[in-house]
């Protein structure tokens, strides 16, 4: 009898366990937090984990959940897209035109799934590290054909009807950025938010403190019991990768990590109704890893490249240098530990042509000899057709497996949104 009881009892706790950790699994969430890093391909991801263990900082929780798929990025032409049209993928699930914005390639406008979480009832936040109305965030309220439409893009996001707009500004050409906002009836805070007073919605968040602090404000503003969306950018990874920055997307890419710890923290209070999924518009720089097994210390040792120009500069007004001693201020200043003599000379022979910038030249060779040493490649200072991985946990999240077209974002995620509005089928 003591022994059956006993049974019993550890039955349902195995009962329980299993129910707890399949119960995200199928189920439709009503909180949605959506990551793109802009630019962020799949080995950005990997190089940004282990400069982050190398910085102590730890593994990078957006690289390591559940599920994990990828998604195909090309534009309506099957052309390498640019953040325009493939914001519009993401949150319209249409393909179109480079540069366009919530609008098919026929002309005719087409909603995100922003519009459906208004319609649900749902609150709304966008947050970028870059401008509010630059092409990935703009994806999510806009429709004009030329994403450089300042003016046209911001007036559209005064009567966007999202709740919570959070980055460091809007740009404008003739527009008065607050009056515009105010006009739409924004309560406008400037800098990072205090949690008192606490600003009314809707809200635009100009000037905000890190990616992570404005998500977690939006946070606190936005949970509601019917549900919100948000929409989280990471921007200059992309704008780094272009000039093959490797700093500067590294650091993009562990702060995005660290947003995403802030939204793990709320799916762990809300594990049955949070979904997080993480992803990007397009790979940008053709980031390569030549030598995986290198000390992942050494790439804290990359520098900018823009290094190279300044210390030339400096050397030029300053010290006025033999070319042999200026090659040297560079190679050790650039932290380049074992430069052959071939390579030196090339160095010199580059300066005392005046081949300074531009390709063969001699920053471009420096930057080689730098990314060589750290088993890294930059092989564009473009975007590039690669798939991009895409990672989610929670609620719904068994969606994001496999490769598909970034375009199944804006379906799984639509669905859901429109899920949540009809009665469930079973009560829970
Ligand atoms: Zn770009």
């Amino acid at each position: 009898m003591m022994q059956n009881r006993r049974l019993i009892c550890w039955m349902s706790v195995l009962f329980l366990l299993v129910v707890v950790a399949s119960s995200a699994f199928g189920q439709t969430p009503k909180y949605i937090i959506l990551f793109i890093g802009d630019g962020m391909g799949p080995n950005h991801r990997i190089l940004a984990e282990k400069v982050s263990q190398a910085k102590g900082l730890g593994k990078l929780e957006m690289n390591h959940l559940p599920v994990r798929g990828e998604a195909k990025t090309n534009n309506v032409q099957n052309g390498t897209t640019d953040s325009a049209a493939s914001a519009t993928a993401i949150a319209c699930g249409v393909k179109t035109n480079n540069g366009w914005l919530g609008m098919k390639p026929d002309e005719t406008t087409v909603d995100s799934f922003v519009v459906d979480a208004k319609k649900a009832g749902w609150k709304v936040g966008i947050i970028t590290t870059d401008a509010l109305n630059g092409a990935t965030p703009a994806g999510f309220y806009a429709h004009v054909k030329s994403r450089h439409a300042a003016d046209e893009i911001l007036a559209q996001a005064a009567k966007s009807g999202v709740d919570f707009f959070g980055g460091p500004r809007f740009n404008s050409n003739k527009l008065d950025v607050d009056k515009t906002l105010r006009e739409g009836g924004y309560d406008i805070v400037k800098g990072k938010i205090a949690s008192d007073p606490m600003p009314k919605l809707p809200c635009a968040n100009l000037q905000m403190g890190s990616m992570a602090e404005t998500l977690q404000s939006a946070l606190r503003l936005l949970e509601n019991p019917t549900g919100f969306f948000i929409m989280v950018e990471s921007s200059h990874i992309d704008g780094c990768s272009h000039g093959n920055r490797f700093p500067g997307a590294m650091s993009a890419t562990i702060e995005m990590n660290d947003a995403v710890r802030v939204a793990l923290d709320f799916l762990k209070k809300h594990p049955e109704d949070t979904l997080i999924v993480t992803t990007a518009d397009h790979e940008c720089g053709g980031l390569k890893i030549v030598n995986a097994n290198r000390n992942p210390g050494g790439l804290l040792n990359v520098k900018d490249p823009d290094e190279v120009e300044k210390i030339i500069a400096n050397d030029i007004v300053g010290m006025k240098p033999t070319p042999g001693e200026l090659i040297t201020n560079i190679t050790e200043g650039m932290g380049l530990e074992a430069v052959s003599e071939k390579d030196r000379t090339i160095l010199i022979d580059l300066y005392q042509k005046d081949k300074i910038k531009g390709s063969g030249g001699l920053v471009n060779e420096v930057k080689r000899l730098m990314y060589e040493q750290a088993g890294i490649l930059w092989t564009t200072g473009g975007h590039t057709p690669a798939n991009v991985p895409t990672t989610a946990a929670g609620a719904g999240s068994e969606a994001f497996q496999g490769t598909y077209e970034n375009t199944h974002i804006a379906d799984a995620i639509r669905a859901y949104i429109r899920q949540s509005t009809k009665p469930q089928a079973s009560a829970r």
